[in-house]
């Protein structure tokens, strides 16, 4: 799961890293009080979406009046923002973050993410932070630090001043970047998250350290633990499709190839997806209908794939062992009732009722391919779709 800045920086505060003031508003008419209390002249207007390159999408806009705040928060608030990192689409801002502006004297990178090759939680860090960071990963990898953490040990301060030192931080500012990382990674560890990152973390003219962004994603599977965190969700942000699939239970994800499939079980989706690529094809989701699934759902996951932009044809691959075929066949058909089929299916049903599964395809009089073996199937939804 992905929270907005403004909720990183709350939880940054709450743990030692500092962050600049600011105030989040949902309407232009809050601005000039925002920019009142927040004092100075200065002031950053910046979209809460769900994706980074805001500043290249222009989402992130300097003002230096009260009328520039409010002009970029017209601008903004109510559109939808395109970035490098969003759809053609974009994502919906309904909410924008003013902050103080800062006097940047540098801006560097900070972040913590698990490596799954050297099985550690992993700093990184460089003095060459800000937008074009990724570019700097991969051209100049040499100009990221990283120092891995045992995963029973813990993040001691002496690691920390050495990072520091290797990014050149004078005493007063190695002081607060110890203490920056150190609320890091408290953060990662004790809020399972996956990946959490700065960028930029800035040094001012004052001589402090702060963090002018923030990005954090938490591992799905244990927000069951994090009451808190799962308070922070904010579904306008998320893909409707795969939000749909959420609610019917149904683990959705779209993909950029022309067949659609339907599996139950994610290894088996998996090895679905593998063969239609060995034979020529590519899928366009991947969809695991689970266990104990009912023809309703494989009703609406149907009907899922059928909106899939590319689909050119439909692969169900079904391993009945606690979920029926003849429920899955149902479903099938209850979807082809509902919103049609103009595009060729194979259906492979195997397991539990396989046979009647099949006979209600077959006697349906709908135009389904049916096969039993998978290789066949896989061969078969690849020549169909073309
Ligand atoms: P991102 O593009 O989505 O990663 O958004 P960021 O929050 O990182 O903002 C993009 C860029 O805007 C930063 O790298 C800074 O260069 C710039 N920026 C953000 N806040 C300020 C500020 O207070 N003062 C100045 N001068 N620049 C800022
Ligand atoms: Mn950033």
């Amino acid at each position: 799961m992905h929270i907005h800045e403004y909720q990183a920086k709350t939880l940054f505060s709450h743990n030692n890293i500092q962050t600049p003031k600011g105030i989040l508003i949902s309407n232009t008419k809050q601005a000039s009080k925002a920019c009142s209390e927040l004092g100075g002249s200065v002031w950053v207007v910046k979209a809460q979406v769900h994706a980074g390159g805001r500043g290249k999408g222009g989402g992130v806009i300097l003002c230096r009046s009260v009328m520039e705040v409010e002009v970029a928060c017209d601008k903004l608030l109510g559109g939808q923002l395109i970035t490098p990192q969003t759809d053609a689409k974009g994502l919906p801002i309904n909410q924008v973050l003013v902050e103080a502006g800062q006097n940047i004297e540098q801006e560097l990178y900070l972040g913590l993410l698990i490596d799954r090759q050297t099985q550690k939680i992993t700093v990184l860090a460089s003095t060459e932070g800000g937008m074009d960071i990724e570019k700097v990963a991969s051209e100049t990898p040499d100009k990221i630090i990283k120092f891995g953490v045992e995963p029973l040990g813990a993040l001691s301060e002496k690691s920390c001043a050495e990072i520091a030192e290797k990014l050149g931080l004078n005493a007063e500012l190695t002081e607060q970047f110890n203490r920056a990382l150190l609320g890091l990674y408290d953060i990662f560890v004790q809020k399972d998250v996956s990946l959490i990152e700065i960028n930029p973390l800035i040094t001012t003219a004052e001589n402090t350290l702060l963090a002018l962004d923030g990005k954090i994603d938490f591992d799905d599977n244990a927000l069951y633990r994090h009451e808190d965190i799962l308070a922070l969700r904010d579904i306008s942000q998320e893909d409707e499709k795969e939000m749909t699939a959420s609610e019917y239970q149904l683990n959705y994800i779209s993909l950029n190839g022309t067949i659609g499939c339907m599996v139950n079980g994610a290894g088996l989706a998996m090895a679905t997806m593998d063969l239609i690529e060995h034979h020529g094809g590519s899928s366009a989701n991947f969809l695991d209908v689970g266990g104990g699934t009912t023809a309703q759902r494989v009703a609406k996951a149907f009907e899922l794939i059928q909106t899939e932009k590319n689909v050119s044809g439909v692969l169900v691959n079904i391993f009945g062992g606690i979920v029926r075929c003849d429920l899955i066949a149902e479903g099938i058909l209850q979807a082809i009732e509902k919103v049609g089929l103009n595009l060729p299916i194979v259906v492979r049903l195997e397991g539990t009722n396989a046979a009647a599964g099949l006979k209600l395809l077959d006697e349906s009089g709908v135009a389904i391919h049916t096969e039993s073996d998978l290789t066949q199937a896989a061969i078969k939804i690849v020549e169909l779709s073309k």
